[in-house]
């Protein structure tokens, strides 16, 4: 088989990502990111892991490095604040291929994991890494992945198409200790004011992010710790409550982009340079690293890697449907838990109910959020 050369431009979690698996594909690649390691890993971020990850870093040996840096949870919560009902995903509803993990998902600090990763990379022989923003010659690769961002240069400079809106909202994060919770629990908690998910960090510790409107989240953002504190004990659910706040709470807009192809010539567009979706549902990193996997299956095809010029479009029209479905689903909770109450009390109620009493369907839903499409 030929041994195909590869440039990934971006060194975040995607393209981080994506050089390690290529490497064990057996590719020569080149990793091109402008930041230092440093500034990599000093992002304050936490992700909610999913089994599809769990899956692609086991297959490319990282999973045993992680594992320890991650914080297990064993019950889902999903509460309609509104309407004050709740229900539960269990590891009893994940594959069953899944339940031994005994975690229905894995919450990850960003310096973590993207310090292990790139120590990871440090120890692989045909990862080069190159501190530049400019790739000198693209005809010396096979294929060039941009994996540079949301912002990306190299999608404006080859003019390919997307699909963009901003959210009229913005994202509120914070780490703050808990009373009322168990440390193996984490909830999505569906209010007026957008998505709120509450995410173990270990013992007390929990990581809360929070989507509202522009006005509210910037009066929010102005509140001293203990106002914000008192703010939070309005949206928590009953019988939480906040004790401390340990950092100054942070935001950032929230917008959407779909790329209307995931290729331009020999270029292929992975992770969020290709998508990026409303932090609720905690999908984001997963459909990310998703790309990753797809990318490398398609490389190990030999048919494929003797007529590299077709991997581009086949990825494309490979991604399409997981990454569609999961920003459609994304979207949509965004949208149920903005709804208008006084409207939607009959539906809502009724989705509420099938979800409680339908083993079933809670099973579909874990399952596309938990192993996409
Ligand atoms: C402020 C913020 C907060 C977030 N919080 C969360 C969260 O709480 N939970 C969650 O699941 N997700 C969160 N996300 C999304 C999450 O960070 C991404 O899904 C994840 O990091 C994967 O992104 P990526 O590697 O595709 O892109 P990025 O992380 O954006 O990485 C792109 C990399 O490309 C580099 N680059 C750009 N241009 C060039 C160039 N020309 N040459 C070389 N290098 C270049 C950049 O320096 C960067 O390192 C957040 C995103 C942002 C922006």
């Amino acid at each position: 088989m030929n041994s195909m050369n590869i440039a990934i431009i971006g060194s975040g979690l995607t393209g981080s990502l994506a050089a390690i698996s290529l490497a064990n594909a057996g590719c020569r690649v080149d990793l091109y990111e402008r930041l230092t390691d440093e500034e990599l890993i000093n992002r304050d971020r936490t992700y909610a892991i999913t089994h599809s990850s769990r899956k692609i870093l086991e297959k490319n040996g990282i999973w045993s490095h992680l594992v320890s840096h991650l914080v297990p949870f064993q019950y889902l919560n999903v509460i309609d604040f509104e309407l004050n009902k709740k229900f539960q995903f269990l590891i009893d509803d994940l594959r069953i291929s899944d339940q031994k993990y005994s975690a229905v998902g894995w919450i990850a600090e960003h310096k973590n994991i993207m310090l292990s990763i790139l120590e990871f990379i440090s120890n692989i022989d045909n990862v080069n890494k190159i501190p530049t923003s400019v790739i000198p010659n693209t005809n010396n690769y096979d294929l060039v992945l941009a994996a540079d961002g949301s912002n990306s240069t190299t999608k404006k400079k080859l003019k390919t198409p997307s699909f963009n809106f901003n959210y009229d909202q913005m994202c509120l994060t914070a780490k703050v200790l808990l009373r009322g919770v168990k440390s193996n629990e984490a909830f999505e908690i569906l209010n007026s004011e957008g998505p709120f998910a509450v995410l173990p960090l270990g013992g007390d510790l929990f990581q809360i992010i929070c989507s509202q409107s522009i006005v509210k989240g910037t009066y929010n953002m102005s509140l001293s710790k203990s106002l914000f504190l008192d703010y939070l004990s309005t949206i928590l659910p009953y019988g939480i409550e906040p004790d401390t706040i340990i950092d100054k709470p942070v935001s950032f807009p929230i917008n959407f982009v779909f790329n209307y192809t995931f290729f331009s010539g020999k270029y292929l567009y992975i992770g969020e340079t290709a998508h990026k979706l409303h932090p609720a549902g905690g999908q984001g990193l997963n459909l990310c690293w998703r790309d990753v996997d797809c990318i490398t299956k398609l490389v190990s095809i030999p048919f494929l890697r003797n007529n590299h010029y077709i991997i581009p479009f086949i990825y494309s029209i490979s991604r399409i449907v997981d990454v569609l479905l999961i920003s459609i689903f994304t979207d949509s909770l965004v949208r149920y838990s903005r709804s208008n109450i006084n409207f939607f009390i009959l539906p809502r109620t009724l989705i509420f109910f099938i979800l409680k009493k339908s083993t079933f369907i809670r099973k579909l839903i874990l399952s596309l959020m938990t192993n996409g499409v």
